[in-house]
């Protein structure tokens, strides 16, 4: 087979799980043409993030203090995971060089003091770029033949949408089958940075938080695959979240579609937009766990499961969203209103997850990113006055979670919601705003986050989704 293998922040944590991940790789590359993906070490994009963060505030002093730490984590992983004294001293030369570069960039945010998406997204590279040459020298330390790329180098090219790009994919699958079908000829295991690719102009771009999923469907695309396999900490993609429910299950088959709407509604185990590719190419996908790489994992194809009855298959919470409400008398029977107000939204960048309209038509609730609240309101009271009457007045709350029960046999199933809605109306759970998803897999609701994880934990049970 030729696959495509990629391992998330949580496999490739420390040096004794990147030593682990390298063994994994060489051995199902001995009768497979196996290209793998990595993400950044376990914690370290968030830590660039914060990074850069305070060097836009000008604190020199932290860049220093960071880059050294920095350094120090990648330095024990390189030697928990390469015996090799060679290949050690190699990818630490690597490692030193990209330290020094990254320094050497936050001091520039920091001289400038400004911090855009583009300067972010080339902070944010450095995750990759340190872990990737790491399982690299891992790979080599088993006797594998091996070559290290970047996202950029092995031919990924995407839109200048940074920090959220797309891949331009005619002329990706162009430079990826040029550059790594020949290694792969030569059973040479190419090692493919997550996460970040290039614009046209070469400028490093990043596909997105968790992006490194979407990376490893982009390669399969290009190169025509027979399965991508997501390895990461957990056995598949389960009914909830198993570290807020202990007794979710595993589900061993999903649709592409019920994938990417649990992925949509913050199953993490997969980013939202990396089925889009695989699912028009009809390229299966596997969700398997590092840590019992006996168990065969959750198979993502074309098909949902035919013999599986339920509804409801799935229940998963989406945090650090807020609601806005926009209220006024005039959008009653005027059309143009809603256009105005999601006009506004749209030209700002802001993308709506959810939308409600009262009967009455004076209001609309809509649910947005948390960290794009600011940005919502203060467009929406520019529009005001510009345009006075059509809105008057707007209302947020950033304390809320957004909680989906997700099913491909949802479709026109009835009792499902007011099995849910009667459910967490028992526990005496608030339900703040109701919406259907418009591809009809998912049941949606909000509630106060500080109610969440009760509610997720009520559907849970309430659907017996935990038994098979
Ligand atoms: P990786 O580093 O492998 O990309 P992530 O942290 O992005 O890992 O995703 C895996 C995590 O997603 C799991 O540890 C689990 O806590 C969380 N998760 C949330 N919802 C689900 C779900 N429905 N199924 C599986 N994992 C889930
Ligand atoms: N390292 C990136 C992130 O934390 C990409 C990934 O892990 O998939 O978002
Ligand atoms: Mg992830």
């Amino acid at each position: 087979m030729k696959l495509v293998m990629k391992f998330g922040g949580t496999s490739v944590g420390s040096g004794a799980n990147i030593r682990h991940v390298a063994g994994l790789v060489t051995e199902y590359a001995k009768n497979n043409k196996t290209i793998a993906v990595v993400s950044a070490l376990s914690g370290v994009t968030n830590s660039l993030i914060e990074a850069s963060y305070h060097a836009q505030r000008s604190n020199e002093k932290h860049i220093q203090a960071f880059t050294k730490t920095l350094l120090a984590k990648h330095t024990d992983a390189i030697k928990g995971a390469i015996t090799s004294e060679a290949i050690q001293k190699e990818v630490t030369e690597i490692t030193e060089k990209s330290v020094a570069e990254l320094e050497k960039i936050l001091t520039g945010i920091c001289y400038i003091g400004e911090l855009t998406a583009k300067s972010k997204d080339y902070v944010m590279s450095f995750g990759e770029r340190l872990s990737a040459p790491i399982v690299w020298g891992a790979i080599k330390d088993h006797n594998a033949q091996t070559q290290w790329f970047t996202g950029k180098d092995a031919g990924i090219v995407t839109d200048s949408n940074f920090g959220d790009a797309d891949p331009l994919m005619n002329y990706t699958t162009h430079l990826v089958q040029e550059r790594l079908e020949p290694l792969l000829e030569k059973n040479i295991i190419p090692v493919v940075t997550g996460f970040i690719a290039a614009n046209q102009d070469g400028i490093v771009t990043t596909v997105g938080r968790g992006g490194s999923d979407y990376t490893a469907t982009i390669l399969g695309v290009a190169l025509q695959t027979d399965e991508v396999w997501i390895w990461t900490d957990v056995d598949g993609i389960m009914t909830t979240d198993p570290k807020i429910v202990p007794s979710a299950r595993m589900l061993p088959q999903l649709s592409y579609q019920e994938a990417t709407e649990m992925a949509i509604f913050g199953a993490k185990a997969m980013h939202p937009r990396a089925l889009g590719p695989v699912s028009r190419a009809d390229i299966p996908i596997r969700i398997r766990n590092t840590n019992n790489p006996k168990n065969p994992g959750t198979l993502i194809t074309k098909e949902s499961q035919a013999d599986v009855k339920e509804a409801a298959k799935a229940v998963a919470m989406i945090k650090d969203v807020a609601m806005l409400n926009v209220y006024g008398a005039t959008m009653v029977g005027a059309p143009d209103s809603y256009a105005k107000v999601f006009d506004v939204l749209g030209k700002n960048g802001i993308n709506v997850m959810m939308i409600s309209v009262a009967a009455s038509e004076a209001n609309i609730s809509m649910v947005i990113k948390r960290e794009l609240l600011g940005r919502a309101i203060s467009n929406l009271e520019i529009a005001l006055q510009e345009h006075g009457g059509i809105i008057s007045e707007v209302t947020a709350e950033d304390d809320v979670a957004v909680i989906a029960t997700i099913g491909a046999n949802m479709k026109g199933a009835l009792g499902v919601a007011s099995k849910i809605f009667s459910a967490v109306a028992k526990k005496g759970i608030n339900i703040r705003m109701i919406a259907q998803g418009s591809s009809e897999l998912n049941i949606s609701f909000v509630v106060k986050e500080k109610d969440g994880i009760a509610v997720v934990q009520t559907i849970h049970e309430e659907f017996n989704l935990g038994k098979p």
